[in-house]
């Protein structure tokens, strides 16, 4: 694994322990941070990196906490509190 692959996955732990810490803003800062390195280097992001952010407003997303998950007709849907909503196909 490269350095920015490395970087990105850093951030990711980073990002998860500041939503649980209560700070999202900070969170936010580092997941934008994660997707300019991403960008950069041409890497495609983590899939827990995809799963766990919020599109619209880059929240890392922590279940119970910033974001409503459930599950419907074979698919994840993951609400942010800001009302974003992605679907996965469940796996
Ligand atoms: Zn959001």
């Amino acid at each position: 694994m490269g350095i920015a692959a490395e970087r990105i996955e850093r951030l990711e732990a980073l990002a998860r322990d500041a939503v649980d810490e209560g700070h999202e803003d900070r969170a936010r800062e580092y997941v934008r941070l994660a997707r300019r390195i991403a960008e950069r280097n041409r890497l495609t992001l983590p899939r827990t990196f995809r799963r766990f952010t919020c599109d619209a407003c880059d929240a890392y997303l922590r279940p119970g906490r910033n974001a409503r998950v459930r599950l419907q007709d074979g698919h994840v849907v993951v609400r942010c509190d800001c009302g974003e909503i992605a679907r996965y196909p469940y796996e």
